[in-house]
């Protein structure tokens, strides 16, 4: 029996000055790799054992990788590389007392002498708890995988019926969000209905699947340029047949209809939930350090009002003359933060003044499909069709952690792009949403042991 009661931390006593970071994503690997040598005993404490690449994980739910190939344990980045002095524990971290100065975990306290707070975002339900416990979000692995399942289990599904409405509902996906995440996941699906799906279900007439992408603003990819967005909008509705509803607001789903502002419904067995994050805040801060979800930070990434505490990526908000509402939530600032904030750590303990951060914007991308992305890059400049794809694909294949991982990913596109393949259309564990007795019980009865 595993006695929890007796697990703890473990982590070694030390003379030097301890920095305990939350999350080994962008900002906090980058700030351990580079504390590395430095006068520190660096503690790492993340709810996963693996950094995740997240820009790639549509391609995980959409059946184009596997799981590890975006993923890195966080203990071989760390522990292979001859790093004094670094401990990494899974453990999810619940409070912070900034008085005592400690963390509290599910296995006890750690007192910290800097602390980092690195946590990143988690999906927004603007308070919907209907849409929370049906529509699939698309924030970590597993709910990729889930995700993965479940659209393959609908096509097996669509192929066992000759009821028109039933098969329907099982060939209509409703993706919700035009951002990144959202566009490219329809884009992958699009693909998928060209490519694949016709082959592998021969009795299934796939001209009758649909792909809705409906977004609350007045175009896709809000964040980039409106040029950029007109773009996506062209290539997701003329080139790849997704229906796209702007300015529209879904409301409510029940696991089989989706509801829009105004009452229009959808009748879909599928909803991905793509449509906002918020920060993975920690208790224990102070109500005035937090705004709209974001722990308010000065130019060195120091908390409002704490010296020792600081908070990197996605989590901070960090409001500047050029950026007033904070850098927008991708991993460049992240990335960026994390290598400056190790650096000014060290100037910290030898008494000398810190440097201000100043975020160096290297443009935004986003692949739409095959052979179609767009990128706004520095000096106005904006690219389309294969050459933004192409630049695309290099910038992701670059910036995957571990020689492996850029390995694999690699190779799986090049064979994918002559081959028109999606490898991995695996159901493995067949995942239900908690609650949908009726394909529980299905699932139940064909998955005897
Ligand atoms: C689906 C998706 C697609 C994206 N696509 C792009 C893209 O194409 N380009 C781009 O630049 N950006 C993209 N982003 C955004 C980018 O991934 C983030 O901006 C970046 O990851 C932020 O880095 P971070 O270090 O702040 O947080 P993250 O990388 O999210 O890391 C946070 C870490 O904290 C851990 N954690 C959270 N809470 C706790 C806790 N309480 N205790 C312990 N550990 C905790 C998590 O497990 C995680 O490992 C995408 C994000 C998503 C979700």
């Amino acid at each position: 029996m595993l006695d929890v009661d007796k697990l703890s931390l473990n982590i070694p006593e030390t003379t030097k000055p301890r920095v305990v970071i939350i999350g080994g994503g962008f900002g906090g690997i980058n700030l351990a790799k580079r504390l590395k040598d430095k006068d520190f005993q660096v503690v790492m404490l993340d709810r996963q054992n693996y950094h995740g690449f997240w820009p790639l994980l549509y391609q995980v739910a959409t059946a184009g990788l596997e799981p590890d190939s975006i993923a890195e344990p966080l203990r071989k980045m760390f522990g292979s590389d001859n790093y004094e002095d670094f401990h990494f524990r899974l453990v999810k971290v619940n409070s912070v007392n900034p008085i005592a100065k400690t963390v509290h975990t599910l296995v006890g306290d750690l007192a910290y002498d800097y602390l980092v707070i690195a946590t990143g975002t988690k999906t927004n339900y603007f308070g919907n708890e209907e849409v929370k416990k049906n529509a699939f979000p698309l924030k970590q692995i597993p709910q990729a995988l889930n995700l993965r399942s479940h659209l393959f289990q609908c096509f097996e599904q669509a192929s066992m019926t000759a009821d028109p409405e039933l098969q329907q509902s099982l060939l209509n996906f409703v993706i919700v969000g035009g951002g990144p995440t959202g566009v490219e996941t329809a884009g992958a699906l699009a693909e998928m209905r060209k490519h694949i799906l016709p082959t592998d279900y021969p009795g299934v007439d796939f001209s009758r699947m649909n792909i809705y992408l409906i977004e609350g603003m007045d175009r896709v990819l809000p964040p980039m340029s409106p040029e950029a967005s007109e773009k996506t909008l062209k290539y997701l509705q003329d080139d790849m047949g997704i229906i796209v509803k702007l300015n529209t607001l879904v409301e409510n789903y029940d696991g089989y209809v989706a509801t829009i502002k105004g009452g229009e419904q959808i009748q879909a067995q599928t909803l991905v939930w793509a449509a906002g994050v918020q920060g993975a805040l920690i208790d224990g801060l102070p109500a005035e350090a937090v705004e709209r979800g974001r722990i308010l930070v000065n130019r060195y990434n120091q908390v409002l009002g704490f010296d020792s505490i600081f908070a990197i990526g996605d989590i901070a908000a960090m409001k500047t003359e050029k950026w007033p509402k904070g850098h927008p939530g991708v991993a460049q600032p992240a990335i960026q933060q994390g290598k400056l904030l190790a650096k000014n750590l060290s100037r910290l303990i030898r008494g000398e003044k810190m440097e201000e951060f100043e975020y160096n914007d290297k443009g935004s991308l986003a692949i739409i499909g095959r052979n179609r992305a767009v990128a706004d890059l520095p000096g106005n400049i904006h690219l389309g069709g294969f050459f933004a794809w192409v630049t695309w694909l290099f910038v992701h294949v670059m910036a995957l952690v571990g020689f492996r991982n850029k390995l694999v990913v690699l190779s799986n596109w090049i064979y994918r792009f002559f081959t028109y393949e999606n490898g991995t259309r695996l159901i493995i564990r067949p995942f239900v949403r908690k609650g949908d007795k009726v394909r529980r019980d299905f699932v139940d009865k064909y998955n005897v042991e």
